[in-house]
C-alpha cells in the first residue's frame, strides 16, 4: 500500500515510515500531495501544535486529530525540533490507530531499547508517576507495557545497584563464528565449521592474541571487567582442547578473573555439546551457560536448518545439569514458520519438564540478509493475533513458574510490533545482557563479527568498531584492529580521568 504525506518536510521522513511499518506491511511512503491508496496530511500550528487529518476510499469524512506539545512534561525538554517530532509522531499513530483499528502497544516507540528511555527519565530526576505519565500520555505506550518496562528496571537496579557507575568499567564479549551449519533465519557471523571460511586454528591464534593485548591493557590500568561472554556462532563448536586453551589465555591476560561477576559461554547448538567440552567449562569456572532449543517442534527445526532434534536437545540440557552446570539459559522463538499456539503450548510443556534458570523469549523477526527473509513466501507464518496470544502465553507462563522479565529489546521487522523478552528466576539474571541492552558500560568486542560499543564515560556517548566478520579477513587483518581498539580505550579512559 502507497501513503502520501502532505504537509512536512523530508526531514521527516525516517521517522514517518518507521511508524507507518507499524501499520502496513512494507508502506511506500509517497512525499507530498500525490496519487495513493492513504494520505495523511499536517497541517504545523504555532507553540508546538499541529493537526493531522487522513483520508481514504473507505471514509466518508477524512479522520481528524490535533495535539500539541503537554505544558506538564518535564522530560529532556531543550531542543524544540526533537518536541515537534514527539507531537508529530504522536499525531500520526493517533490518525492511523484511528484508521486501522489496531492499537499499537508501544505508541510511538519504534527504537531498540524502551527500558534505556524509562532509565534515562529516572537519572533526569522524574519520579514513578511522572515517568509513567511522559510514556503513556505523550508517547502513547499502554498500561500493560508501561509496567513491563516497570518491573524490568526495578530487577536491573536490583541486581546491579550500581549500573548508573559501571561506566568506570568494561565487559568482553568474544566472538566465535563457527556453527555446525546455518539456520534459514540466521543473521550472525556463523560459517559452517568445516566450510571454507578460512582455518579454525588461525582464527584461534589471532584470538589469542587479542585476548592477550586486551588483557595486558585493561591490566596496565587497572579496568575492572563486569562481565565476559563467549558467543558468535557457537562457541562449544571448537574442540574441547581449543575452548580449554582459549580460557586459559583468558585467566592468565585478564586482571583479576574472580572479580569478574558473570562468565557465560552460549552453547546455544546442542549438537556442539560434549561431556569434555561440560568438563572444561566446569574447570574454568563458566558460571552460565545457554543451550538453545528454539522449538520443541523436530519438524520446525528441520525446516530452520538446525540440524538436531528435540530430543538432543533434551538429552544434552539433562547431560549438562547431570555435569553441575547450574546456571542454564534456554532461547524460545515465537512465530517460527508453521507455529501456533497450539506448538507454543508444547514448546512451554517441554521447558516446564527442564526448568532452566533463564527464559530468553524471542519473537521472529525477517532481516534482510537472511535466508528466510530472501524466501519469506515459502514461509508460512503465524498472524498478528497468533503472535500477541503465543506472547500472552510466554509472559502467563513465567508468571505462573515465577520468573520475572529483567530485559527487553525489540528490532524492526519484528512480528506483530512484539518485543523479546529475557525472564529469570530470582538472582540467575544474565548481567551482560542488562550492560548490553542499558548501554552503560563500554563492551570490548573481541573475534570475529564482534562489535565493539564505546561507552564515553560520564557522557554515556556511543560509537562503535566493528571487527571483520569473515574468518579469512580477520585471520589476515586481527592485528590492525586490535591496535585500533586499544587507541580508542586510551582516548576513552584518558578522557575519564582528566
Ligand atoms: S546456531 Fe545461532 S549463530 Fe549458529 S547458525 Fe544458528 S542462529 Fe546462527
Amino acid at each position: 500500500m502507497n501513503v502520501s504525506i502532505h504537509g512536512l518536510d523530508r526531514h521527516y521522513e525516517q521517522q514517518i515510515t518507521h511508524l507507518a511499518q507499524l501499520f502496513i506491511e512494507e508502506p511506500e511512503i509517497l512525499w507530498g500531495e500525490q496519487e495513493a491508496d492513504l494520505h495523511v496530511s499536517f497541517e504545523l500550528l504555532s507553540n508546538l501544535k499541529a493537526r493531522a487529518s487522513l483520508r481514504h476510499a473507505s471514509l466518508e469524512q477524512p479522520l481528524t486529530t490535533l495535539f500539541s506539545y503537554p505544558e506538564w512534561s518535564m522530560f529532556d525538554r531543550a531542543d524544540e525540533q526533537k518536541l515537534m517530532k514527539r507531537v508529530l509522531n504522536y499525531l500520526f499513530v493517533d490518525v492511523m490507530e484511528q484508521w486501522s483499528g489496531l492499537k499499537q502497544p508501544w505508541g510511538v516507540l519504534t527504537g531498540v531499547r524502551p527500558t534505556k528511555l524509562m532509565h534515562q527519565m529516572r537519572r533526569a530526576g522524574l519520579n514513578r508517576e511522572q515517568i509513567r505519565k511522559e510514556l503513556k500520555d505523550l508517547y502513547r505506550v499502554s498500561e500493560e507495557k508501561v509496567g513491563l518496562l516497570e518491573r524490568i528496571v526495578e530487577r536491573q537496579l536490583a541486581v546491579l545497584p550500581d549500573l548508573d557507575e559501571l561506566d568506570r568499567g568494561v565487559s568482553v564479549y568474544i566472538g566465535i563464528p563457527f556453527c555446525p551449519t546455518k539456520c534459514a533465519y540466521c543473521t550472525f557471523p556463523a560459517y559452517a565449521i568445516n566450510g571454507k571460511n578460512g582455518s579454525v586454528e588461525a582464527f584461534l591464534a589471532g584470538l589469542h592474541y587479542e585476548i592477550e593485548a586486551t588483557g595486558k591493557w585493561l591490566t596496565d590500568h587497572q579496568i575492572p571487567v563486569t562481565t565476559v561472554y563467549f558467543g558468535g556462532g557457537t562457541p562449544t563448536s571448537i574442540t574441547a582442547e581449543q575452548m580449554d586453551a582459549l580460557y586459559e589465555t583468558l585467566y592468565d591476560s585478564f586482571p583479576a578473573m574472580n572479580q569478574v561477576r558473570e562468565l557465560t559461554v552460549e552453547a546455544g547448538r546442542p549438537d556442539t555439546i560434549t561431556p569434555e567440552k561440560i568438563e572444561v567449562l566446569k574447570k574454568w569456572n563458566v558460571d552460565r551457560i545457554s543451550i538453545n532449543p528454539q522449538s520443541f517442534e523436530n519438524e520446525t527445526l528441520q525446516a530452520i536448518g538446525r540440524h538436531h532434534s528435540v530430543e538432543e536437545t533434551i538429552e544434552k540440557y539433562k547431560m549438562a545439569r547431570d555435569l553441575g552446570m547450574e546456571n542454564i539459559n534456554m532461547d524460545l522463538i515465537i512465530g517460527l514458520p508453521g507455529e501456533g499456539p497450539k506448538e507454543m503450548a508444547r514448546s512451554l510443556e517441554e521447558t516446564e519438564k527442564l526448568m532452566p534458570e533463564s527464559l530468553t523469549v524471542h519473537t521472529l523477526s525477517f532481516k534482510r540478509a537472511s535466508t528466510m527473509t530472501k524466501n519469506r513466501d515459502k514461509y508460512k507464518v503465524a498472524t498478528r493475533d497468533e503472535i500477541a496470544e503465543m506472547m500472552a502465553m510466554t509472559s502467563s507462563w513465567t508468571e505462573d513458574h515465577e520468573y520475572a522479565p529483567y530485559y527487553l529489546y525489540r528490532q524492526k521487522n519484528i512480528l506483530g510490533n512484539l518485543e523479546n523478552v529475557g525472564y529469570a528466576l530470582p538472582e540467575k539474571e544474565s548481567l551482560y545482557n542488562i550492560v548490553i541492552m542499558e548501554e552503560v558500560q563500554t563492551i570490548i568486542g573481541l573475534g570475529c563479527g564482534a562489535t565493539s560499543k564505546w561507552v564515553e564515560p560520564g557522557t554515556g556517548n556511543i560509537s562503535r568498531h566493528a571487527n571483520p566478520k569473515d574468518p579469512r579477513t580477520y585471520n589476515e587483518r586481527f592485528k590492525q584492529y586490535t591496535e585500533e581498539k586499544l587507541d580508542k580505550l586510551n582516548e576513552l579512559f584518558q578522557y575519564a580521568t582528566k
